[in-house]
């Protein structure tokens, strides 16, 4: 792609994850049957696609046949077919196992992957199919005439901390597009820009998030057989803490590992990358580590507020996919066969716009009809106070959750609403009970072998951020950040980062202030969600910057 320039394509697709990978397949499929021919661009900002990608992952594959019809299914790079699926309640030194599986959570018939893989598959597919992908290009503006959506713009690079441009500056490229599809995933920063432009959360309730961070083993033969699973719930959690912990056991000896944890933590000093290294000190998930090797690490939200939380999905011109539309399935934490699912629902919608050559917001309101009727709603709306009915603890979530089986989803109370995980931290004098630190004294040493301190799971990650760049991670208010954030909550983003971005530093002049290391930052969007105050907002750096995944 040339910089500075204008380049228009019939349709956009930004990112490529699976919901964009999906919509770009299945549009280029429709526009072929139709004997169309119309140009799909998808930018990615890794470096290659599949280089920000990381998920569990246990997938629920149905959608795949649907996605690509006549392939041989074996062909898809998945790991292993789920054999043996257990969930375990845990404890500092001991795990029960559940006799049967939480509702919604059976994983029957699924299969583990890495997703990074399967993206790069499904990226080879779309480019057979005519369509161009541009990895290492990340956007940051969303062009509008008339007030439209008329396509989105690459990042100006050459600029240095400043601003300034630099000798080797480029302008970003100006794609204008006739339908522009929102596929960035969780907290999409785009998406969220177009979300506020248009007010589309109105009437919704707020979304909210959990932290995964993941670490991909290879351990000796016989810890673990490729397809057994594992859920954790409990320890080193407490019960007003929403999370649990996963263990999928893959082909040739490897192991993924996580503990995702919900955001609307109270504790500001909370530590979800420490939380993970006690949760793996465990003796039932450090004897499936024992004599293993960590290959890579990595973290990232998503999206959980479910079915009243989804935004509008449709404005004029664009629409919005996967995890930028808050499709996760609750509580089997689920959202890849959705952002399939998705992405193809709006690349029905787009061959029809396209067709009738009206891509106003009238036209593309069928998308919202075709994920009413779809596995995307059913899947949603069944479970559509689940989340909430956990913001106070596990034993009230329990009961709720409880009655909404009962009732086939609403529960007794009808809607419940949930509040921005930035609003549930407390602050420093209001947190009563023990903080993270103290919690956990005598368990924060990592040994290097089983548990790792963020500096060396971030060197797992193959981070690298331009040296010269405006810093990405925007403090919206310092004067706000230094009284709010840093004096009242004890600046949380020490904590809660998942790669070390943000160091609490006292200056010369004996006051505390906060240094930022963008060059860590793992895209895991955490700042933008959780800090306190009025917060942290998080842009795209320079294109291919970020960590880069293998095999997560
Ligand atoms: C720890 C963890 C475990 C999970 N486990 C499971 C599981 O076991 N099973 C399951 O089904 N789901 C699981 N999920 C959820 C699942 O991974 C997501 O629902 C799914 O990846 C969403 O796909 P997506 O295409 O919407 O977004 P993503 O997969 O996040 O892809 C979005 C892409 O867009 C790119 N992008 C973003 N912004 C821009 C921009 N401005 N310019 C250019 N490119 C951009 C990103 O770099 C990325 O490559 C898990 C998630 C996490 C975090």
């Amino acid at each position: 792609m040339n910089y500075n320039d204008t380049i228009s394509t019939d349709v956009l697709i930004i990112g490529g994850g699976p919901s964009g990978l999906a919509a770009s397949i299945h549009l280029a499929d429709i526009l072929k049957q139709k004997g169309q021919s119309k140009r799909i661009l998808l930018i990615e900002k890794g470096r290659s696609i599949g280089s920000h990608i990381i998920s569990g992952a246990v997938i629920k594959p149905s959608v795949f046949k649907e996605l690509l019809p006549g392939v041989d299914f074996s062909e898809i790079p998945f790991n292993a077919r789920v054999t043996r699926d257990s969930t375990i309640l845990l404890s500092e030194k001991g795990a029960v196992v559940l006799p049967f599986h939480m509702p919604y959570m059976s994983n029957a018939g699924n299969y583990t992957a890495s997703l990074g893989q399967i993206c790069r598959y499904l990226a080879v597919k779309a480019a057979e199919k005519g369509v161009e992908i541009y990895p290492g290009f990340a956007i940051d503006e969303i062009l509008y005439r008339d007030g439209k959506v008329i396509g989105a713009k690459t990042k100006d690079t050459g600029l240095d901390h400043h601003g300034n441009q630099l000798e080797n500056f480029q302008p970003g490229t100006r794609i204008e597009a006739k339908i522009t599809i929102f596929a960035e995933g969780t907290r999409g920063s785009l998406t969220k820009m177009l979300i506020k432009k248009f007010d589309l959360t109105r009437d919704r309730n707020e979304q909210v998030y959990s932290l995964g961070c993941k670490e991909l083993w290879t351990v000796p033969e016989g810890n673990i057989e490729a397809g057994r699973i594992y859920h954790t719930m409990g320890y080193p959690l407490n019960f007003d803490e929403f999370g649990g912990g996963f263990i999928y056991g893959l082909n040739d000896n490897k192991v993924a590992v996580g503990l995702v944890v919900g955001l609307d933590y109270q504790d500001p000093s909370f530590d979800v990358h420490d939380a993970f290294q006690i949760w793996k000190s465990t003796p039932f998930v450090s004897r499936i580590l024992k004599g293993g090797k960590l290959v890579e690490y990595g973290a990232k939200t998503l999206p959980e507020g479910g079915y009243y939380a989804i935004p509008k999905l449709f404005v004029d011109n664009a629409l919005i996919v996967g995890d930028s539309a808050g499709l996760v399935a609750m509580p089997a934490l689920k959202g890849i066969h959705l952002a399939i699912r998705s992405g193809m629902l709006a690349a029905q919608t787009t061959a029809n716009a396209l067709e009738k050559n009206d891509t106003s917001e009238k036209s593309l309101q069928q998308y919202e009809v075709l994920i009413k009727e779809s596995d995307i709603h059913k899947e949603i709306y069944s479970v559509r106070n689940f989340r909430q009915g956990f913001s106070n603890g596990l034993i009230a979530g329990g009961l709720h959750f409880g009655t909404q089986l009962i009732t086939g989803g609403p529960g007794f109370f009808g809607r419940l609403r949930s509040q921005a995980d930035s609003q549930t931290t407390l602050k420093l004098n209001e947190f009563k009970k023990k903080p993270f630190k103290e919690r956990f004294k005598g368990k924060l040493e990592f040994d290097k072998v089983l548990t790792f301190d963020k500096s060396t799971d971030i060197y797992h990650s193959g981070v690298f951020h331009d040296e010269q760049q405006v810093v990405h991670l925007h403090i919206n208010d310092p004067e706000d950040f230094k009284a709010v954030n840093i004096e009242q909550y004890g600046a949380p983003e020490q904590y809660y980062c998942s790669s070390e971005v943000y160091e609490l530093h006292i200056n010369r002049a004996g006051q505390k202030e906060i240094r930022i290391h963008a060059e860590n930052c793992m895209h895991c969007k955490t700042c933008d969600i959780k800090a306190p105050g009025k917060g942290i907002t998080w842009v795209v750096p320079n294109g291919g910057n970020g960590p880069d995944f293998q095999n997560m």
